[in-house]
């Protein structure tokens, strides 16, 4: 007699316990993943159980109808689950992919799919007396029959299919998640092979055990998706999942949820409060979704912004849902008594329909809300897709590339008027892009975006080169003009090669570097001031001058404005807003005053009227210390590069500009 040695049994089966204990420790997210590796630890275990159990049976040595029926018994429990476990296995591949969807798609890949198992299980009833898949001789000993075969084969097809799955979505997949999907089958061929040769040492489920256990470890345990501190899953979790739902068509229903004031909630509540808060939203989101039969998953994207997930694609639950969410914030919310009133948008999407790339998914996430005005609280996607603004938005990076390739960049003038010597003495040049689809695209939207995708160093550059050249091709001195002027972003401040790549502009156009002056706005300063104020400075000593753009619009900061060498300061276009209201004309004046104090010029924008004009004039009679410069739309509108030549040539022919 042939002693079967169980140890791996045993081992098989406090592996499978103990993962089935942390898999239900874990929250459930993609739930029926969650589910169904549960289904197939629970097959392995009474599997692993079963096996033993036969084995010890047989190991008795004895002979009675009491183990006979016990072996009987434990082996149709062993068969049986064997039957359900790669099966099984199969459907947990798809769930953990986020394909099942497609599947369930055709009936027939289900009746396939249930038709082997049934093949089995008929072959497994018939074995009462036909004997043919196994038996238990009169030495109580198990005995494979001819029928086990067809076993095998159906084993071996669920691994095939199992395997093309995997190998068929593996552009979805991580690498280390294929491998650990793919490692089963090789695990199980092993062992089969082993107790072949070897039929007392019953190592099979200990294979399956171990494949599972590198599942669990690797990707559950690696993959803790929920933020402790936000209590929702994590960004890069929605990304994931966006991305997948894209490649696989597969139909889902997107919330945003953003939470405009956020930040001040924030600074309201303090660090701590405020992940409370944010978990608390999680949770909320999550009971509302329940109490209309409904389950979502949270995810937190950013300040104040969440993106729920929901199976259910009919538009008309989820708009019902998001106004539920929407009512909820209409109420005061309190914290340990204090009150917090947040201020949300929301944002209705259903995909595929709305949106078949998971990047347009990800661009409506991070800028429905500043698109649409704040008087609707739920957005319907559906309605909203055609809005340019969106459009414009979600391609902005394809256009801008598209822009920098075809230049389709252009530069415009505008001139600026000096009241002392009545008359232009500069003019700021100002991007344009007129798109060929979206038309004409405002740098105040282009801009931020360039700055944000990295392209602003080539749109900068441009900007750089077509402005040297316009001055190297027109000679500013038969325009009458002193300089030109050219915004500086943020991001070109920083650039470590910009003295560089200014020096080798002016003598390549062969312009001296006091015909440039160049807008720097306080932002610049504050993302790095080491390195903008050795560029400032560096580009001082060449000859360039430097504006201190948009001022009264930032923090204002004297401490920053001082400390860079600046030699004019453009006054923001809200500050002339303001000339009717006394409090602020004062303001005005003092500041004005104070800068003149300083040395320095100033300028005023955005002065659109006569009266406007005449204010900032006669402050100049008034005080000596007035401001001296002009720019706005009631001198001159920015005009392309030939249209404004043509009008300062004129200007100098009048003798408006000698
Ligand atoms: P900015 O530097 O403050 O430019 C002045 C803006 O005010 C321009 O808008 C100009 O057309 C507009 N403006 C001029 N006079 C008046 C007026 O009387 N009333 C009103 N309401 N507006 C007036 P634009 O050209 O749309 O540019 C917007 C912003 O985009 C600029 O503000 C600047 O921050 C940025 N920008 C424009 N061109 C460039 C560029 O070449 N490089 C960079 N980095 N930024 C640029
Ligand atoms: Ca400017
Ligand atoms: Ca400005």
């Amino acid at each position: 007699m042939m002693i079967n040695i169980i140890h791996y049994d045993v081992a098989a089966s406090i592996i499978f316990l103990v993962l089935i204990i942390n898999v239900h420790k874990e929250r459930h997210v993609e739930t029926r993943s969650n589910l169904l590796l549960l289904c197939v630890l629970y097959v392995g275990l009474l599997s692993a159980l079963s096996d033993m159990l036969a084995a010890i049976f047989s190991n008795t040595g004895r002979v009675s109808f009491g183990i006979l029926i016990g072996a009987y018994a434990s082996n149709y429990v062993y068969f049986a689950m064997h039957n359900i476990l790669l099966p099984i296995y199969v459907l947990f591949i798809m769930a953990s992919l986020d394909i099942w969807h497609i599947f369930m798609k055709k009936l027939l890949n289900l009746v396939l799919w249930a038709f082997f198992i049934l093949l089995d299980f008929f072959l497994l009833m018939t074995n009462f007396f036909t004997h043919k898949v196994f038996y238990i001789d009169e030495n109580m000993q198990y005995q494979r029959g001819p029928h086990i075969l067809i076993f095998y084969m159906v084993a071996f097809l669920y691994m095939i299919v199992g395997m093309f799955i995997i190998i068929k979505y593996r552009s979805i997949i991580s690498k280390a998640k294929r491998g650990v999907l793919l490692v089963l089958f090789p695990l199980i061929a092993v062992s089969l092979l082993i107790q072949a040769k070897m039929g007392n040492a019953l190592v099979e489920n200990f294979a399956v055990a171990s494949g599972l256990m590198l599942y669990v470890i690797v990707i559950q345990r690696n993959e803790n998706p929920v933020d402790p501190d936000t209590g929702a899953l994590k960004y890069y979790r929605a990304i994931e999942r966006a991305f997948i739902a894209s490649k696989t068509s597969k139909p889902f229903s997107v919330i945003f949820i953003k939470i405009l004031n956020s930040n001040n909630i924030q600074i309201y509540l303090g660090r701590e409060r405020f992940y409370q808060y944010l978990k608390i939203q999680s949770e909320q989101f999550e009971q509302i979704a329940a109490t209309i039969g409904n389950r979502v998953d949270v995810y937190y994207l950013e300040n104040g912004l969440y993106a729920l997930f929901m199976e259910d694609s009919n538009r008309d639950r989820a708009i019902a849902y998001a106004n539920f969410i929407s009512r909820y914030y209409e109420d005061t919310q309190y914290m340990d008594h204090l009150e917090i009133n947040a201020d949300t948008v929301l944002c209705v999407a259903k995909c595929p329909d709305d949106l078949e790339e998971y990047t347009s998914l990800i661009t409506l996430a991070t800028t429905f809300y500043k698109t649409v005005g704040t008087s609707r609280k739920v957005i319907n996607f559906a309605d909203y897709r055609n809005n340019k603004d969106f459009r414009i938005r979600n391609e902005l990076d394809n256009i801008i590339r598209n822009a920098l390739t075809n230049n389709k960049f252009e530069m415009y003038y505008q001139p600026i008027y000096s009241i002392e010597r009545k008359r232009y003495v500069s003019a700021e040049a100002l991007i344009r892009l007129r798109d060929e689809k979206y038309g004409f695209i405002p740098p105040d939207i282009f801009i931020p975006a360039a700055e944000e995708s990295g392209a602003i160093h080539e749109v900068g550059d441009f900007v750089l080169r077509d402005v040297c050249r316009f001055i190297a091709n027109n000679g500013l001195d038969e325009l009458g003009l002193d300089y030109i002027e050219l915004n500086l972003s943020a991001s070109q401040c920083i650039e470590v090669n910009l003295i560089d790549k200014v020096k080798s502009l002016l003598k390549e156009y062969n312009i001296p570097a006091n015909r440039l002056r160049m807008e720097l706005t306080e932002t610049a300063a504050d993302i790095n001031p080491a390195v903008v104020g050795n560029n400032v400075k560096k580009l001082s000593e060449l000859g360039i001058h430097f504006a201190l753009d948009d001022y009264g619009t930032g923090y204002s900061n004297i401490r920053r404005v001082t400390s860079l060498p600046f030699v004019q300061v453009k006054l923001d276009k809200s500050f002339v807003e303001e000339i009717d209201n006394p409090v602020m004309w004062n303001v005005i004046k003092d500041t004005i005053t104070m800068f003149k104090e300083m040395g320095k010029e100033v300028l005023v924008e955005g002065v659109e009227n006569e009266s406007v004009a005449m204010r900032f004039s006669e402050l100049n009679t008034d005080l000596l210390q007035g401001c001296e410069l002009m720019q706005g739309f009631f001198f001159c509108r920015p005009m392309p590069a030939d249209k404004f030549v043509m009008y300062m040539h004129e200007c100098v022919e009048k003798g408006v500009n000698k």
